[in-house]
């Protein structure tokens, strides 16, 4: 009782935060989730030939993979079209050991001429952050230590302290609220779905995106046309992301 009133009395014996947990982190206004593939970087090919030698090397098939469609799926989603191509039974150990020859093999298929980081991509991202209110994270069909061999060929992977992968689902559109939670679990902001950017370079990655309510935008560097992405009415669309202004100007305002 004692104790009650001297806390009606003295608004001084209001709890205080420890003063290690007083200091001020820049607030995050905005929060872009990245596609990596055709987005972010290129790689030359180096992912459907990883898959390739992986299926040669775990279950003795040298086939093509030319007729699937990798763009905006997810790597459990491919693997499964794999197996059902070779009639290969879909289990959680054939998954498990297709996913260890693919990722032995992309190391080594990632030094190719023809992998690198596509135009603009390293000035936005630096320029995202020194803006400050950005939380950056990735919305990845890849699964994680995937996503990290490719980012880290070229020295990005460090850019991304969170991320939705394919670990987290099988299916692109079910992977925007795990990387929102991710985003609110570490910058403690739960972000508004207008706040939220998914940048993506196929119609799945404009599809994961509205679903979760979020802006898009879509890149012409992964292969489709802009008239085949307009056709899935992003919020915005840019032929690449050269024009590192224009970019953050987009990503920065809330109406386009
Ligand atoms: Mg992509």
């Amino acid at each position: 009782m004692q104790t009650a009133r001297r806390v009606r009395a003295d608004p001084v014996v209001r709890p205080q935060l420890p003063p290690t947990l007083n200091v001020q982190l820049p607030v995050k206004h905005h929060l872009l989730l990245w596609d990596i593939d055709g987005t972010l970087i290129a790689s030359g090919g180096a992912g459907m030939r990883a898959l390739q030698t992986g299926l040669r090397n775990v279950f003795g098939i040298d086939g093509s993979l030319a007729d699937i469609d990798f763009g905006g799926r997810t790597d459990p989603w491919i693997m499964r079209e794999v197996f059902r191509k070779f009639a290969l039974p879909a289990t959680p150990e054939n998954f498990a050991r297709f996913f260890d020859g693919y990722l032995a093999a992309l190391p080594g298929e990632l030094a190719n001429p023809h992998a690198r980081v596509l135009p603009g991509v390293r000035e936005i991202l630096k320029a995202a952050t020194e803006h400050g209110g950005f939380a950056q994270g990735l919305l990845t069909g890849n699964m994680r230590r995937g996503a990290q061999l490719k980012l880290a060929h070229h020295g990005l992977w460090e850019q991304f302290a969170f991320g939705a992968f394919g670990d987290d689902s099988e299916h692109r559109n079910e992977l925007g609220p795990h990387a929102v939670r991710r985003a609110l679990e570490r910058h403690s902001v739960n972000f508004a779905a207008d706040d939220v950017w998914v940048i993506g370079d196929t119609p799945h990655d404009i599809a994961c995106g509205k679903i979760i309510g979020a802006r898009t935008l879509a890149v012409g560097t992964g292969g489709a046309t802009l008239d085949h992405l307009r056709a899935h009415a992003p919020t915005a669309m840019m032929e690449n992301l050269a024009d590192t202004a224009q970019v953050l100007s987009v990503l920065a305002g809330r109406t386009r």
